[in-house]
């Protein structure tokens, strides 16, 4: 039995939809599935506005365009993040202002953003790690305090909610801007996809520009303008109809994929008490303002021996556990660019924490089959400790 870490999930409709497309005649982007897509996106999420793009990647670059980022502009943001969160802005010209991570949570320490702000930032990008929400009450307080923009890194946080008292809101529409991602390591796939949610509306007709290259040719097709052209700067953000399609036929299966995924979720945690408790190891937690959208279980080890020495207890019997990122701040492109601040929880966790294998398809006696490896593990590198300390 060999565990793979990722699996992408096929429902099955797929080609049905891209073989649609396929003979509809239009393949190339902004089309009958595009419309789709977000329509459901709208309608499931209450978005008041959101557009497909080729990769979560790029809906961040069009963030950092839309907000006019440039050189002398900083941004604060997580160390504990993916490249592409902190690379959008970098391309702009910004500094980048990293904070810290939670002792709780891998994602950012939202009480050490204050210290940061000065008259040169421009913006806050918070990263809803594992699918689970920041605090984005105390975020957007203190964003609207020192008239900021809030960018929402939402890649891992389809289907997963900021709770209120009386309201919930889905991740990604809370801020000005949000961001997702379909890449085949999400929840809901498309091979490579992702999508800007527009929440702010000074921001959608520019958006839709910059999303057609810089033209109004959406406007032309609207019968908005006679004719179309160069309005501003823009890229070729949009995806083809192809990937659409494909990601139309994952969107009607979400609430399955979602059951499924919670599921093995709560099967690892009710299962990895005992052994985590044995270990010292960190299991994760929800705070009461945040849902669980089951994209990832991770653990957090007590250190980094124990981490290598569990990933490696796992490979040996054929089950790929992988740890996560290496801390921004100090990556070799940036630490010379970093502030020096240290950021010892963000170190911790690129040190430290480990993700399981986690996928639609994984069976329940695979997961047990790795559950008792854990126990297992938990049994030997208690003994072999207990032994080395003497
Ligand atoms: C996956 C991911 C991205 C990048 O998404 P792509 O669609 O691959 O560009 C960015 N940020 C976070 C937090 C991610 O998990």
């Amino acid at each position: 039995m060999n565990i793979p870490f990722n699996k992408p999930f096929l429902t099955g409709k797929e080609l049905n939809f891209i073989e649609d497309a396929v003979e509809s005649g239009h393949i190339s982007g902004n089309g009958k599935y595009t419309n789709k897509c977000q329509q459901f996106f709208q309608r499931e999420f209450g978005f008041d506005d959101c557009l497909l793009t080729t990769s979560c990647t790029d809906a961040l670059e069009m963030a950092a365009i839309l907000l006019d980022i440039e050189p002398g502009d900083e941004v604060i943001m997580p160390s504990y993040t993916f490249v592409s969160t902190a690379n959008a802005f970098v391309l702009r010209g910004a500094k980048i202002r990293f904070v810290d991570s939670r002792k709780d949570h891998p994602g950012m320490d939202e009480s050490k953003i204050e210290d940061l702000i000065n008259e040169n930032t421009k913006a806050i990008v918070v990263v809803h790690y594992a699918g689970i929400a920041c605090d984005m009450g105390k975020i957007m307080a203190i964003a609207n305090k020192q008239n900021l923009y809030v960018i929402e890194d939402a890649a891992q946080a389809i289907d997963s909610y900021y709770i209120t008292d009386d309201t919930q809101s889905q991740l990604g529409g809370i801020g000005h801007l949000g961001t997702f991602s379909f890449h085949e390591t999400k929840n809901v796939i498309s091979g490579e996809g992702g999508m800007l949610t527009i929440n702010d509306d000074k921001f959608t007709e520019r958006a839709e520009i910059i999303w057609e290259k810089g033209t109004n040719r959406s406007a032309f097709f609207r019968g908005e303008v006679d004719k179309y052209g160069w309005v501003d700067i823009g890229s070729s953000f949009l995806p083809s109809e192809l990937n659409a399609a494909f990601l139309y036929a994952q969107l009607k299966n979400m609430v399955e994929i979602q059951k499924k995924r919670l599921r093995i979720w709560n099967r690892y945690h009710e299962g990895l008490q005992e052994a985590c408790k044995k270990l010292n190891i960190n299991q994760p937690t929800i705070p009461n303002y945040a849902t669980n959208n089951g994209h990832m279980y991770y653990l957090v080890c007590e250190s980094e021996k124990q981490r290598n020495a569990f990933i490696t207890f796992l490979k040996e019997r054929d089950i790929q556990s992988v740890f996560h990122y290496q801390s921004l701040h100090k990556s070799k492109f940036y630490r010379k660019k970093h502030d020096g601040r240290l950021l010892p929880k963000t170190e911790w966790y690129s040190n430290c924490l480990v993700r399981l294998p986690f996928y639609y398809e994984l069976t329940k006696e695979e997961q047990e089959f790795i559950i008792s490896t854990i126990h297992e593990f938990a049994e030997q590198f208690k003994a072999d400790s207990a032994y080395s300390h003497g």
